[in-house]
């Protein structure tokens, strides 16, 4: 089935520059900004810039550049924010909401960063 990206979505805009966004990172293909309704004190969202409404579908047809590109993004934004995992006991957690059972709200592929707290065994 062909993935029907909408191009008005919130993330769609944050990209063209029409809202504004809090800015973390930004790559040739990615951008990592603040959630505006965080979860956990250090809570951002890494999108590829390319119209991909989901996991599968950038797995799909993201070119390989932009699949290593937001890769990285995801890591460099972990080791910015000082998480990665240590003797200190940090760590993350990556989410990535894709459809309706999954109760993904924008229709841009965005990968949740959690972190700077304990939170707790993964709920299904
Ligand atoms: P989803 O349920 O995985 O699709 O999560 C969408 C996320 O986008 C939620 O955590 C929202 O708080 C976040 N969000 C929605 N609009 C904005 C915005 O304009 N800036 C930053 N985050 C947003």
């Amino acid at each position: 089935m062909p993935y029907a990206y909408d191009t008005n979505n919130i993330f769609a805009r944050i990209l063209r520059g029409e809202i504004p966004c809090n800015k973390v990172h930004e790559t040739p293909h990615s951008l990592a900004f603040r959630d505006i309704n965080p979860q956990a004190p250090a809570h951002v969202l890494v999108i590829p810039k390319g119209a991909y409404v989901c996991f599968d579908h950038f797995a799909a047809e993201a070119t390989e550049a932009e699949i290593v590109d937001f890769t990285r993004a995801v890591g460099q934004v972990c080791a910015m924010l000082g998480v990665t995992p240590g003797a200190d006991g940090a760590g993350y957690r990556l989410l990535a909401n894709s459809g309706g059972d999954a109760h993904q709200e924008v229709p841009h592929l965005h990968i949740h960063i959690f972190a700077g707290r304990p939170l707790g065994p993964m709920l299904a």
